[in-house]
């Protein structure tokens, strides 16, 4: 099957290892036709305190001289210029101005503001003692109210990232999910976006892709296009058990694996 991968990252992340180059390098040497480059997206001052969430707003500019001289360099391969934005409703106006020179916009909720106003990374092991605080239901809903507000928001998300990421540590929903995985499903549908089967979740504490098998379902049957991305910190992990993620989306009903272009549009890969 032709191989893609549309999530990955850097050392520009300032918590991943390689360069734009190497993971090119890594997405050649598995055949592949296209990756898109997704670095986290800056956030605005005062958020990001320890430096290592996202890439250094002053590192922008070379991120992209680094994507314009691979696409120079390796004309066989489909290089997508994107970025992964953290959703936060008061840095809107930031996102639309720091994300316009790129073709993916992959949207993600990474975090909470607790009732200080500081940030809470819930998919952190630093944040653990924050599920205690809060209580798990509470992170769920909280999480889901990002979600919907990302999708109802005016930047223009391409993909929305491992959908359901709370569970990273290991926290599952233990409620009755029909109606989260229906709410994010409509979501999805009415907002004409993408989401993506994220394969490192097999490797985190909750052990799975992201999204679970039921949610993976409800997306498609809500009509929702899905995309197939590693999530990789560096280059070796490109590609990651990306069989485990085709036979996911047949098995929830999926018979084409969606991909983006560099041009904006889409595409489809039979899942055979
Ligand atoms: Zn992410
Ligand atoms: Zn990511």
């Amino acid at each position: 099957m032709e191989r893609t991968d549309t999530h990955t990252h850097t050392y520009l992340s300032n918590h991943g290892i390689g360069t734009v180059d190497e993971v090119v390098q890594s997405a050649l040497s598995q055949g592949m036709t296209m990756v898109a480059l997704t670095e986290h997206l800056p956030l605005p001052p005062g958020i990001d305190e320890s430096g290592t969430f996202a890439m250094d707003a002053d590192m922008l500019g070379v991120y992209l001289e680094y994507l314009e001289a691979a696409r120079q360099t390796y004309p066989s391969i489909e290089i997508i210029y994107g970025v992964e934005v953290d959703w936060r409703y008061a840095a809107a106006n930031f996102i639309l101005e720091h994300s316009k020179p790129f073709e993916l916009l992959l949207g993600s909720v990474h975090m909470l503001t607790s009732a200080g106003g500081q940030q809470w990374q819930f998919d952190h092991e630093s944040g653990l003692a924050g599920w205690q605080e809060r209580g798990e239901q509470n992170v769920w809903d909280a999480y889901l109210e990002l979600w919907l507000e990302a999708l109802a928001s005016p930047v223009p998300f391409d993909i929305m990232a491992h959908p359901d990421l709370p569970k990273k540590l290991g926290f599952k929903p233990k409620f009755d999910t029909r109606e989260l995985y229906a709410t994010m499903a409509e979501a999805a549908a009415a907002a004409g976006v993408m989401v993506e089967v994220n394969t490192s979740g097999l490797h985190k504490p909750v052990g799975e892709l992201y999204p679970a098998p039921a949610l993976l379902r409800a997306f498609c049957q809500a009509g929702v296009p899905c995309t197939i991305g590693s999530d990789a910190h560096c280059p070796a992990d490109v590609g990651r058990d990306f069989e485990k993620g085709y036979a996911a989306l047949r098995k929830a009903g999926y018979r084409y694996l969606t991909v983006p272009t560099a041009g904006g549009d889409r595409r489809r890969i039979p899942l055979n």
